[in-house]
């Protein structure tokens, strides 16, 4: 087919910057396959657009659309762009025009991008040559298999019904061969309900893939899931069986859905567009050379792909301003009113565009597989019970509200405890895979998989210490040399389950550090130490000295630092003097606190809460429920009061050394807000993160971004709180001092422009607080 002819246009004339640039392109060398798979979107479904392709791109097309990508990425100065090779079947096309097509795109693009070329094929044709091929114009290639040999020959046959499985193992065995590793790029699986998960992922790791990808079968509102027996989630039910055996096999293989759900637990971003809000910066070029947008959109209506561009007389801007695309890099703006307002829109993101399909509103719904996708986001932040919904990665609507008062009940900061508890596991599963080539890591974590079934509370109440999450993140991070405290972690839990183990524990400045029991002191040199933990003693054998304590009942003051426990009406608080992870604040903290200084610290924190009742109403029963610990930091050299918070230390509090109950009461009130608000954060988006722009705040010299705004007006709310209900004149200076700063902030966030639906709802609600005191 000669090309659509008419102007090109020069990369010049490309208004970059005016749209979000495309770095990801599908080149679909053929149109047709060699294989006749019923579930194929391609051929099976309603868009039936391929009849009129072209069999094959010609070489002036590949021309064309090398120049236009190349233009592309000039303007926008992108680093990288990725090149899939697709179809059809692209092996149709033969060695040569791949060679040649190769060829020609890193002619084109090399000198201007990092070019990553791929394809993805079902492997049928792939011979030693044209290996060879690949190899030679490294083109990593990755291959459709469904399964074991009933699980693929369930769909993926041959025109006249045969299969094509061992043709398919045939190329997988030599991706394997040495020569040809290098090429291997990973599997794509779609799933089937009517196979059997566990078999289906192991013959899927039995073919030693570099990575493997489930993806759900193309499915709208019009053309729903298949749901057997009225199941609600069975696609999630099917995936979580496969995430168990993965999370027990200790993740041998990067699964990309699985994965990418980790990811988004973690606020990370996914490589996918199954899952999250990350922006899709794709377009797909037929074999004519037309712009389409993702090829999923097949399986929705004839048409549904079509943009009416092509690489002739269109440039890629052109493409990426089509509306069908632009749309999909808006985030949370491009979704429908309901996943808007969803709680866990961050991390699901509507699921794939394709499948929100619905005769008269289009794309403008949730997923179809809404309920799945729901099931599998709250299931994947455990580790060993997935099945358990302990992340509680959402925020209830009353929840956001009673929090966006200001104030905070007991139930609602169950709330953000559980979200705490979620994002510290999901970060401790994703450390399992890099824990295994570290043998005291290794160890602790096979340990810690075992107690979260045997003494899931035990996990829980250690997993729940403030700290914990903050290692966790120092190592996903890149701190690999501290994975070893994941065996700490592990200890901390079965000494608290009363299990008996052997293990070796990491030694950090000279102890061994037990999270929320304390530390015991060794001897200088060690790195490590072989520990016995027998019925709730835990006895170190460094050489020939044995080192013995029950942290229960302290019998060994010389070796044994317990965290302090201070009992305060409602509730226990650690005093926090022994966790190396605990200096994670802007501000030193202090060394091991003598007892009689400790005391001291007991007594004030015990008055300071019981302060709460009176003074502050409404945050008391919050601040019971959320304070875990308060960690003593070294006196300011100026002599004034300071305290603090950290994001990756839920429940913990950093404070000075302070005049009386009084001040520290205020302490506690105002941190606890920033760590409320915190949490918040985590699950819930209140601004636009993207919005880089500065607010004017009357307690600070220099403009805050709207996040430090936001936590300003949070916790200034509440000390104005804690100061309307002390008596005297100097108390209502300071509450009409911190009533104003508030005042004007509140005011000021609402004009910006920034909130989201929830954040203004929030912030609305710290207005409607700030009014009831008039
Ligand atoms: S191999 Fe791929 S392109 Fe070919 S029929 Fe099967 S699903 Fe469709
Ligand atoms: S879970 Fe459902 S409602 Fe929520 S974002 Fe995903 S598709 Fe939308």
């Amino acid at each position: 087919m000669s090309p659509p002819s008419a102007r090109t246009s020069d990369a010049a004339d490309a208004p970059a910057g005016t749209v979000a640039p495309l770095s990801q392109y599908v080149l679909k060398l053929t149109s047709r396959c060699d294989l006749s798979c019923d579930h194929c979107y391609v051929y099976e479904h309603p868009d039936q657009s391929w009849r009129r392709q072209p069999r094959l791109m010609t070489p002036g097309t590949v021309e064309a659309t090398a120049r236009r990508i190349a233009e592309h990425a000039a303007a926008h100065r992108l680093d990288a762009v990725r090149v899939v090779l697709h179809g059809g079947e692209p092996l149709l096309a033969g060695a040569a025009r791949i060679a040649a097509a190769a060829v020609t795109l890193r002619r084109a693009v090399g000198p201007v991008a990092r070019l990553d070329l791929r394809m993805q094929s079902n492997g049928v044709l792939l011979t030693p040559e044209i290996a060879d091929v690949l190899v030679t114009h490294d083109i990593g290639v990755g291959i459709s298999l469904d399964g074991d040999r009933s699980a693929n020959d369930r769909h993926r046959r041959y025109a006249n019904g045969t299969s094509s499985h061992d043709q398919v193992r045939r190329a997988l065995a030599l991706l394997r061969r040495p020569e040809y590793r290098s090429i291997y790029a990973g599997l794509l699986c779609t799933v089937d309900l009517a196979n059997d998960p566990i078999r289906v992922y192991r013959a899927l790791l039995a073919e030693d893939p570099p990575r493997i990808d489930f993806l759900l079968p193309h499915a709208n509102w019009d053309r729903p899931p298949a749901r057997p027996d009225g199941a609600v989630t069975p696609y999630a039910d099917w995936l979580l069986t496969i995430h168990r055996a993965w999370l027990a096999d200790g993740q041998p293989v990067p699964i990309r859905l699985l994965e990418s759900l980790l990811a988004t637990a973690t606020g990370g971003s996914t490589g996918t567009e199954a899952v999250g809000l990350a922006p899709v910066d794709l377009v797909v070029v037929e074999t004519d050379g037309t712009f389409e947008q993702v090829d999923s959109l097949k399986s929705a209506f004839h048409g549904a792909a079509a943009t009416g561009l092509d690489v002739f007389r269109h440039r890629v801007d052109e493409a990426a301003a089509h509306p069908g695309i632009a749309v999909r890099q808006s985030g949370l703006a491009g979704l429908c009113a309901t996943c808007r307002s969803c709680p866990l829109v961050r991390r699901c993101g509507g699921g794939l565009l394709a499948h929100r399909y619905r005769t008269g509103t289009g794309f403008d719904n949730p997923s179809a597989y809404c309920a799945d996708l729901a099931a599998l986001i709250r299931a994947t932040a455990a580790p060993a019970d997935p099945q358990t919904d302990r992340s509680a990665d959402t925020l209830p609507p009353a929840v956001l509200d009673d929090l966006g008062s200001g104030r905070g009940s007991a139930e609602s900061v169950a709330h953000l405890t559980a979200v705490h508890h979620g994002i510290t596991r999901a970060l401790t599963v994703a450390l399992s895979p890099a824990a295994t080539a570290d043998p005291v890591a290794a160890a602790g974590w096979r340990l810690l998989v075992d107690l979260d079934v045997s003494a899931p509370d035990a996990v829980d109440r250690v997993l729940g210490h403030p700290f914990v999450r903050r290692w966790a993140q120092r190592c996903r991070a890149g701190a690999t040399g501290e994975l070893s405290h994941l065996a700490a972690v592990a200890a901390a839990a079965a000494v608290r389950a009363g299990v008996d183990v052997d293990l070796v524990l990491p030694v950090r400045a000279g102890a061994v550090h037990l999270p929320t029991l304390g530390a015991i002191v060794v001897d200088a040199g060690a790195d490590t130490v072989p520990v016995v933990i027998s019925g709730g003693v835990v006895e170190l054998r460094a050489g020939r000295r044995r080192v013995r304590v029950r942290p229960a009942v302290e019998p060994n003051p010389d070796r044994w630092q317990p965290t302090r426990a201070v009992h305060t009406d409602g509730g226990t608080v650690l005093l926090e003097d022994t966790d190396p992870y605990r200096d994670c604040f802007d501000l030193a903290v202090a060394s091991r606190l003598s007892p009689a200084v400790a005391d001291r610290w007991t007594r004030q924190v015990q008055r300071a809460v019981h302060r709460l009742d009176t003074e502050a109403v409404g945050y008391a029963a919050g601040v019971r429920a959320l304070l875990r610990a308060v960690v003593p930091l070294r006196p300011d050299p100026s002599g004034r009061s300071r305290s603090a918070a950290a994001r990756s230390a839920f429940g913990a509090v950093a404070v000075t050394p302070v005049v009386d109950d009084a001040a520290l009461a205020v302490l506690l009130v105002h941190e606890v807000q920033h760590l409320k608000l915190d949490a918040v954060l985590d699950v819930c988006e209140l601004f636009d993160p993207a919005d880089a722009r500065r607010l004017r705040v009357p307690w600070r010299d220099d403009p805050r971004p709207v996040e430090g705004a936001l936590h300003g007006v949070y916790a200034h709310l509440a000390v104005a709180d804690v100061w309307r209900h002390r008596p005297g004149s100097a108390a209502a200076a300071h509450f009409r001092r911190y009533r104003e700063w508030t005042d004007g902030a509140v005011d000021a966030l609402l004009d910006l422009g920034s909130l989201t639906v929830d954040g203004e709802r929030f912030v609305r609600r710290l207005r409607a607080t700030l009014d009831d005191w008039r």
